[in-house]
């Protein structure tokens, strides 16, 4: 069946002398695996569409349950500040690694949204790093973990919130706390708003205070370690 559908490029892999697989995250159909024939050739017309972080509409010939065909693609948006920044395409990669990861065990199509959300935001010029905790945060929903960053997960009680506990999945507040780890009140705060951030709406986001990142980024990485099953990257390795 010819379709046309909305899709940016999560991976590429070399196929035969001239073509590629690509596995495109598509609003309509969630990830696709997709023959793109001849686009390693310089002059195929495939070429330029072809390659990871591409967001294009494609025509494809789309088959359900098999190796769907290109047909061809017009770029959307090229991304093209996020090619020209190391810091940038890092986290924008980490995403896109995330975000495959987590279609792998849930292919909802909702995710096609959060992934061109936040590489637009990346290329606008708002923090990568905070992108990323968003995007984190967002997809503990498709793995099946959500957090409880609203009110105390032990007993309810919205008020006298005074830390967050990766074993409890959420915040505690002030009468549950017995003993452990207690998060800095800022990034307490912070994460909380993160959590309820709506991608599309936001215009303005930058880090003030790196101790106040590195607390939360620490908090999600255990968390994601613990009761994900997937793998995620370090960001202070990121750039190794
Ligand atoms: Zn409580």
């Amino acid at each position: 069946m010819q379709t046309r559908t909305k899709g940016i490029v999560l991976s590429e892999t070399p196929y035969g002398e001239t073509s590629k697989i690509l596995n495109i995250l598509t609003s309509d159909y969630g990830l696709i695996g997709v023959i793109s024939k001849g686009s390693r050739n310089i002059k195929n017309k495939l070429r330029g569409v072809s390659n990871k972080m591409n967001y294009c509409e494609y025509t494809i010939n789309y088959k359900e349950n098999a190796l769907s065909t290109l047909i061809e693609g017009n770029i959307i948006n090229s991304f093209k500040n996020i090619y020209v920044d190391m810091k940038m395409a890092m986290y924008s990669f980490f995403i896109m690694d995330l975000i495959y990861q987590t279609l792998k065990e849930n292919n909802n199509k909702d995710l096609f949204n959060i992934l061109e959300s936040s590489l637009s935001k990346i290329n606008d010029g708002l923090s990568p790093e905070l992108i990323s905790i968003i995007v984190e945060l967002k997809l503990l929903k498709y793995l099946g973990v959500t957090l409880n960053l609203d009110s105390c997960t032990n007993c309810g009680n919205k008020d006298n919130i005074i830390t967050i506990d990766v074993n409890q999945g959420g915040l505690i507040c002030k009468e549950c706390y017995h003993d452990g780890y207690i998060m800095d009140s800022r990034a307490l705060h912070l994460i909380m708003m993160l959590n309820k951030v709506d991608l599309l709406k936001i215009s303005k986001l930058e880090i003030t205070d790196d101790k106040v990142y590195k607390d939360i980024d620490d908090f999600i990485y255990e968390y994601y370690n613990n009761y994900t099953g997937i793998y995620l990257k370090k960001k202070d390795r990121i750039f190794i």
